[in-house]
């Protein structure tokens, strides 16, 4: 994309227009060459959005919760713009989340951005594109980023390390509780959310919820917030009032205690990670270092060469 028209995109974008968001964001997918330069021109204007990562097992209600909190949000006047996620699937949209809630109350509401995104195979892929598709919504005037993962385990733990604030939900029954515990989400979660309160079994969920903290925070001695239990009834709209009260009492705490800097910072190093170690992949890969890999792998084969003095002598040729 040449450099006019690419300014002209940013420059939408930056209005706020779904239209040239979605396009910005569909570079992003595509892993783009101009994904640089869009960053480069954002940058500047980010900072100013929230990002909120949610995450649960399937079926707990996690598209019910997030149109939801849309509602809650939105009344408070907050724009607010969502990205789900399914690092499981190499494909965007499908039945993703958004596509059902894009077709409900808030299709139209110009303060509402909804989008889909999968990996589709790449190298780093979640988390290489994640964070330049917040850097659109933040850029785009976007008040509240929401990261929405399917599942509970290592991929969606490693997404919602991009958030400010991240939400976990559990629902009565399933032993998610334990589920939960057991990939680790207990230690990244902020905020708990127990959805379907309406079912019997509510009760014995926020016990144990609240024992697995109480042991968790023996481990995690001196981190001076305490992660929150709401309860909501996502299906009647119940409890989000609370469920924002959480979100904006983490914030406060977060900005009181420099921790958003540091997550920050933590998630800049990430980001420049994933994008240095794209660009490493990309080079050692390309037709060069294609036909050296190519010569080392013989020698590997008849033995003059140990693959490790391979690989460190391919390293050694990206360097030069
Ligand atoms: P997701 O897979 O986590 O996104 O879950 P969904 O939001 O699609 O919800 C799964 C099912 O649970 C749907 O049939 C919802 O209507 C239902 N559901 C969501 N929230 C509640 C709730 O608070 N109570 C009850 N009883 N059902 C709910």
């Amino acid at each position: 994309m040449a450099g006019p028209d690419l300014d002209e995109l940013v420059g939408r974008a930056r209005e706020g227009r779904p239209r040239a968001v979605a396009r910005l964001i569909s570079l992003v997918e595509d892993a783009s060459p101009a994904v640089a330069e869009v960053a480069r021109r954002l940058t500047p204007h980010t900072g100013h959005a929230r990002v909120i990562g949610l995450t649960g097992p399937p079926g707990v209600g996690k598209s019910t919760s997030t149109s939801m909190l849309l509602t809650a949000l939105r009344a408070a006047g907050q724009r607010v713009g969502v990205l789900a996620i399914d690092p499981s699937s190499p494909f965007s949209g499908g039945a993703l989340l958004g596509d059902r809630i894009r077709m409900t109350e808030h299709a139209t509401d110009p303060g509402v951005f909804i989008r889909s995104m999968a990996t589709r195979g790449h190298l780093g892929g979640l988390s290489w594109a994640t964070p330049q598709a917040v850097r659109v919504l933040d850029a785009a005037g976007f008040d509240v980023v929401l990261i929405e993962t399917v599942g509970v385990g290592q991929s969606e733990v490693d997404v919602v390390k991009l958030a400010d604030t991240t939400v976990v939900l559990l629902a009565p029954g399933a032993g998610d509780g334990i589920q939960a515990a057991k990939a680790g989400v207990l230690e990244i979660a902020d905020v708990f959310v127990v959805n379907k309160s309406d079912r019997e079994g509510a009760e014995a969920t926020v016990h144990d919820l609240k024992q697995m903290i109480s042991l968790s925070r023996r481990e995690r001695r001196g981190a001076s917030w305490r992660q929150p239990i709401v309860r909501t009834v996502a299906s009647k709209a119940e409890g989000a009032e609370e469920v924002v009260e959480a979100l904006d009492a983490h914030h406060a705490w977060l900005t009181a205690h420099g921790e958003l800097t540091r997550r920050r910072t933590a998630r800049a190093r990430g980001e420049v990670e994933a994008i240095a170690l794209r660009r490493l992949h990309a080079e050692l890969t390309d037709l060069h270092h294609g036909d050296r890999l190519s010569e080392l792998a013989a020698r590997v084969v008849t033995r003059e060469l140990d693959p490790f003095t391979a690989a460190a002598e391919l390293v050694a040729d990206l360097k030069q």
